[in-house]
């Protein structure tokens, strides 16, 4: 059932604490999946089938939470173990939700607004009433954004009524929480900040990779400029900029226009060399952050990556092989159940504004943003050296037994 590098990463941590193969089974099964056709009416008027995903891991600790991806790329296996990092996400930072991650095999950039728009609420329509704010809320992943959540509040109020809490990563005109379109980037340069701090490395004379120029890529780059540091290469999909003094990076997005993807990186006018992403990825800086797809260091280039720390702030970047060798190398890699997580925290913040019907300030949610990130980092480094192990599997130790915990307290 449980494929791939998740689930070798969540058997050492309950190995510690000596799971039962019954409860092993169950921690890992998750509780629901749900796979149908979504047939829209294309631009040119013909017929064309998509296929939706939704996996609900667990909701011992709470509704389901996860992510929607829009990527041809996407089926059951990826969701799977998609579905399962949320749940572990939330346990490790200690919000009161569940795991689930869902989306459709669809290009966005091959589909229109229209198209999009249709997809995204048929898509709300099939789930239903499994969808909700004390059941299953989505929030934006690859190639989803703010409109995406617009249209599945909309679909859902339809026979549900208007309860913006269905759904986190609004706009602001809807609901949406300030800081949170940035608070994923926001997250991971805390995080990397934390980190540098803890190896040493000066943050303000530190060299930074980061692989995906999307949401995540561009206000992790953003942040980290604005603590100081020197971020030499970026990428997208296409291929990416270096500079070894540090790229401009306000120039960059201003360039772009917006933090988010519209021109491909290779095709601005800015001072840098062009570089492909397997240049980037084994570049010689302190601080690699892979913040695109999964699997990208692997046992092929596990041995050419040069960096001095990894900082994942894509979901599975590392495979356990890789992971395996760079623990072996003396490479720390700090995981993407903490290093992503601000994204679900001010997820999470925007959900008890919108059942308080209230709105907070920015810098309250930064505030308490950071707290939380800052509370979950210092338990799970002071664990991690307590016990000698590494920080993922202090991470996934401390995220599995409180989701175990929850289980046995509430039965079966
Ligand atoms: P996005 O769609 O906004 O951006 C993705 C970026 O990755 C783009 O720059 C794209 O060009 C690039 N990319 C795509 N395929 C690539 C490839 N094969 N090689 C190199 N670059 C590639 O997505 P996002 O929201 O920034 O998400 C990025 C990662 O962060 C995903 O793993 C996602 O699950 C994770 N994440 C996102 C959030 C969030 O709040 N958006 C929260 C937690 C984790």
């Amino acid at each position: 059932m449980m494929p791939s590098a998740i689930s070798q990463f969540i058997h050492p941590a309950l190995d510690r604490q000596g799971v039962s193969d019954e409860m092993r089974h169950l921690m890992i099964t998750p509780y629901r999946e749900i796979k149908f056709g979504l047939p829209i009416v294309d631009h040119e008027g013909g017929m064309k089938l998509y296929t939706g995903f939704r996996v609900q891991h667990n909701h011992s600790r709470g509704p389901f939470k996860g992510g929607l991806r829009f990527h041809p790329d996407v089926d059951l296996d990826h969701f799977r173990d998609l579905a399962s990092v949320m749940t572990w996400k939330c346990a490790l930072v200690d919000i009161p939700f569940g795991g689930a991650k869902g989306g459709i095999n669809c290009n966005p950039q091959d589909l229109n607004q229209q198209e999009i728009e249709t997809l995204t609420k048929r898509f709300v329509e099939r789930l239903d009433e499994m969808l909700g704010p004390d059941h299953d809320i989505p929030a934006p992943d690859m190639g989803t954004g703010p409109q995406e959540m617009a249209w599945i509040l909309e679909a859902h109020s339809q026979d549900h009524g208007f309860e913006p809490g269905t759904v986190t990563g609004k706009p602001l005109q809807l609901f949406g929480s300030e800081g949170r379109t940035q608070a994923t980037g926001h997250g991971v340069a805390f995080v990397t900040r934390w980190a540098c701090e803890n190896s040493n490395i000066d943050i303000q004379e530190a060299s930074i990779a980061i692989q995906g120029f999307g949401n995540v890529g561009s206000y992790t780059a953003q942040f980290l400029h604005d603590f100081g540091a020197r971020v030499v290469a970026i990428s997208d999909k296409d291929g990416g900029l270096y500079h070894p003094e540090g790229l401009d990076i306000p120039e960059i997005l201003k360039a772009r226009q917006q933090p988010h993807e519209k021109l491909r990186l290779n095709e601005l006018a800015v001072s840098a060399e062009q570089i492909t992403n397997e240049e980037l990825l084994t570049l010689d800086v302190e601080v690699l952050i892979p913040a695109a797809v999964e699997a990208v260091i692997n046992e092929d280039n596990v041995e050419d990556i040069q960096a001095r720390l990894i900082v994942e702030a894509a979901n599975i970047p590392v495979t356990s092989e890789a992971d395996q060798r760079l623990e072996e190398r003396g490479i720390p890699v700090i995981p993407d159940i903490l290093a992503n997580a601000g994204g679900v925290t001010v997820s999470y913040l925007e959900w008890v504004q919108n059942r308080q019907r209230y709105s907070w300030k920015e810098e309250k949610v930064n505030h308490i943003l950071e707290e939380t990130l800052h509370q979950a980092w210092n338990h799970l480094t002071s664990y991690a050296r307590e016990e000698q192990i590494s920080r993922r599997l202090a991470a996934y130790t401390i995220g599995t037994q409180r989701v175990r915990e929850a289980i046995q307290l509430r039965g079966f």
